[in-house]
């Protein structure tokens, strides 16, 4: 049965806001910058991570079913942000890990599991099929009945709450900003555009058609504009998780200019990659950005 004590509807865990940023180049180039952050809140679902969640907890929770669970390496910030979010609203979570137990387990593990997420390790040939129907059957016999949150929390009942992202904002942006692992956020964002609006994906991984076809299956049946969104593929400095020295420098310069934290993995990327477009006049003056700072900050030192 639904319980009407987790009340997830009612209680959004994470605090909003948004700021602009200034900055000779903006000035220069007549760009207004905001960033929606969030500052408040469990660090695991601040960002995109809660409102990823969001619409699949209601789901769980409506279907009756006591225990989520999920896929992710063992570095994934989806991982730290289901056990999170189980353990705020009352489910038992379970975590399919890529690879093999490394120990002493890193912090994002460290912490799932003390948010009482089970953990167990999947070689990468057994992980490889964890979609398959044959393999979730199997899971259903080891673990019994559960909600299956895909791995990246890459589902359509992720696209609501990404919407809601853009809910309270009235600044009259053009273009709505966020990094894409799996696309699934910017495609949330998508759905809540305005006829004049654009979203901008900056692909962290190398490889990015994929993640385009990925974003049109999410976006699959929905009535769009054409052209309305567009997957920036020029600022994945190699791949997912690799960084150069420039990335590195422009993260530091960034923090001290705004006082604002951003790690390298995502939200570093679209930061350089914004600056630079800005640089290279991609934008039009007058234009007005608005970027999302998805999080990504629960495995840095505290
Ligand atoms: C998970 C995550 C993303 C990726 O979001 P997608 O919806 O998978 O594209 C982006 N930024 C941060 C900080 C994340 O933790």
């Amino acid at each position: 049965m639904p319980s009407a004590s987790r009340n997830i509807m009612q209680l959004n865990p994470i605090r909003e806001s948004v700021r602009l940023l200034s900055d000779p180049l903006f000035d220069e180039k007549q760009i207004t910058f905001y960033v929606h952050f969030s500052d408040a809140g469990p660090v695991a679902l601040r960002g995109n991570k809660w409102h990823k969640l969001k619409y699949n907890l209601l789901e769980a929770d409506r279907l009756g079913l006591e225990t989520l669970l999920t896929f992710g390496g063992a570095y994934s910030n989806h991982i730290a942000a289901t056990a999170c979010a189980a353990k705020l609203y009352g489910f038992k979570s379970i975590g399919i890990i890529r690879g093999e137990e490394t120990l002493p387990l890193n912090k994002t593990l460290h912490e799932a599991k003390a948010n009482g997420m089970s953990l167990y390790y999947e070689s990468r040939e057994q992980y490889r099929l964890k979609e398959s129907e044959s393999y979730v059957a199997n899971l259903r016999v080891r673990f019994g009945d559960f909600y299956l949150v895909p791995e990246g929390g890459s589902n359509s009942l992720a696209l609501p709450g990404c919407r809601e992202l853009l809910d309270d904002i009235t600044i009259p942006f053009d273009f709505v900003c966020s990094p894409c692992g799996t696309g699934t956020t910017l495609a949330g964002l998508v759905t809540g555009l305005k006829s004049h609006q654009q979203a901008l994906g900056f692909s962290v991984l190398n490889g990015g058609s994929f993640l385009q076809d990925k974003i049109v299956e999410l976006l699959a049946e929905k009535s769009l504009k054409p052209d309305c969104w567009q997957l920036i593929e020029n600022y994945h400095f190699g791949g997912y998780a690799k960084t150069t020295a420039g990335l590195t420098a422009f993260i530091k310069d960034f923090e001290k200019k705004h006082a604002i934290v951003i790690e390298p993995i995502y939200t570093g990327k679209m930061f350089y990659g914004l600056y630079d477009l800005i640089r290279n006049d991609f934008f039009k003056p007058g234009t007005v950005l608005l970027a999302i700072h998805t999080g990504g900050l629960q495995y840095l030192p505290d």
